[in-house]
């Protein structure tokens, strides 16, 4: 879809977009709001690279809205606050996930689960209040209402922080959610990618126990030796899945190819749970026999509100949850892509905007 209109802001901004379901990303100028009395403008240090973001650059859900600015994984500095702004001050370092916006009037807003609000604003490609489209943080500064802005802890590194906003939270919630979070739960992780690593560690930290179910053989020492999991279960061997059936509590599957469903409902002890976060495109086979015989379950999960995204970056920063990162610059994004279709990173990239986004002094914020 291309954009029909597009409110002119007076402020000029400047970073990476793609122009269609190509996905390829070049420099792009734009413009963005002045910072509100609610609002708080922060120049962009840092911002992850979720597969979500491939997703959408691809067009694959279909809504995609070209020109397409994505990052919602977003760390930055405060550099102006509005007349209004309560919780920060400029120089704090702050962060801004998947949400810009939302009704906050509804149950899930009342319920500080703005995520499941069904007039959500996403941070890129969705349409705000006042009619513009969103851009996301592959740019160089953000406004956004304070209630969408979250605290980065002292302590905490900044581009070790970005994937904790869509990647640490869409896993955390889940597991908070569920009760898969008790001390000696033992817990699967599908997918051993930018979520799945993040599982593994939030899982951990918590004091779960944890198998790894991975397509990829090479992950398994480092699964084990550098991540903290406790078994590694390759999901295409019929014989290392059978001996591990009946051994899980719950499952965080996060895998958006086409899969098997059964033979991980299989591994859930009676009263297992299996959450799924990702979406692949095509309905997976479901025999109900398999939850009804075990009073099984299956849910799913949508990364988190924001009340509960602060709750999870303090989680991280006081139980020393450091997602592992690839330090890139901007203009290494089109590469990084084509390597997170491949599943050859380890296991989130995280772009240096701060120090690799060309400054334009025609665009600079102040
Ligand atoms: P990622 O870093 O690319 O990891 C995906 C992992 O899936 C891979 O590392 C791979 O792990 C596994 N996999 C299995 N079969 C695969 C195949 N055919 N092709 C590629 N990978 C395959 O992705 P991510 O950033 O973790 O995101 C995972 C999914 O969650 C995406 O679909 C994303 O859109 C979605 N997501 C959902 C939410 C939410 O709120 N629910 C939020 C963020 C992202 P192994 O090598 O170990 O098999
Ligand atoms: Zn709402």
């Amino acid at each position: 879809m291309a954009v029909e209109y597009e409110v002119e802001h007076p402020r000029k901004a400047y970073g990476w977009a793609a122009r269609d379901s190509s996905g390829l990303l070049s420099p792009f100028f734009f413009s963005r709001r002045k910072t509100g009395e609610k609002d708080v403008t922060f120049k962009v240090l840092y911002c992850g690279i979720c597969h979500s973001d491939l997703h959408k650059l691809k067009n694959d859900w279909n809504d995609s809205i070209y020109p397409l600015v994505p990052g919602r994984e977003i760390v930055g500095e405060v550099m102006e606050v509005g007349s209004k702004v309560e919780k920060f001050k400029i120089g704090d370092k702050v962060a801004v996930g998947c949400l810009v916006g939302s009704c906050s009037s509804c149950q899930n807003c009342v319920n500080n689960l703005e995520n499941y609000c069904q007039q959500a604003i996403h941070t890129f490609g969705s349409k705000y209040v006042d009619g513009s489209i969103t851009y996301g943080g592959f740019s160089d500064f953000m406004v956004a209402d304070e209630h969408f802005v979250v605290k980065i802890p002292n302590g905490l590194p900044l581009d070790a922080a970005a994937p904790l906003l869509c990647a640490g939270i869409t896993v955390y919630s889940p597991l908070r959610y569920f009760g898969l979070d008790k001390p000696g739960m033992h817990l699967g992780v599908v997918g051993l990618g930018g979520l799945g690593h993040l599982a593994v560690k939030f899982a951990k930290a918590l004091g779960l126990k944890v198998t790894v179910i991975s397509t990829s053989p090479g992950k398994e020492q480092e699964a084990i030796q550098h991540l903290g999991a406790d078994y590694f279960v390759l999901s295409r061997d019929q014989d290392q899945m059978k001996a591990a059936n009946c051994t899980l509590d719950g499952i965080i599957d996060t895998v958006f190819a086409v899969h098997p469903l059964m033979p991980l409902i299989d591994l859930l002890k009676s009263h297992g749970k299996l959450v799924t976060v990702a979406t692949p495109e095509k309905p997976l086979e479901l025999s109900l026999s398999s939850l009804v015989l075990g009073r099984k379950s299956i849910a799913g999960s949508y990364f988190g509100g924001i009340k509960e995204t602060q709750e999870m970056i303090d989680f991280a920063a006081e139980h020393n949850v450091r997602p592992e990162i690839e330090v890139i610059p901007m203009d290494y994004v089109n590469t990084a892509m084509e390597r997170l279709l491949k599943a050859d990173v380890k296991y989130r990239f995280v772009i240096d905007v701060g120090n690799t986004l060309k400054p334009y002094p025609s665009t600079a914020f102040h």
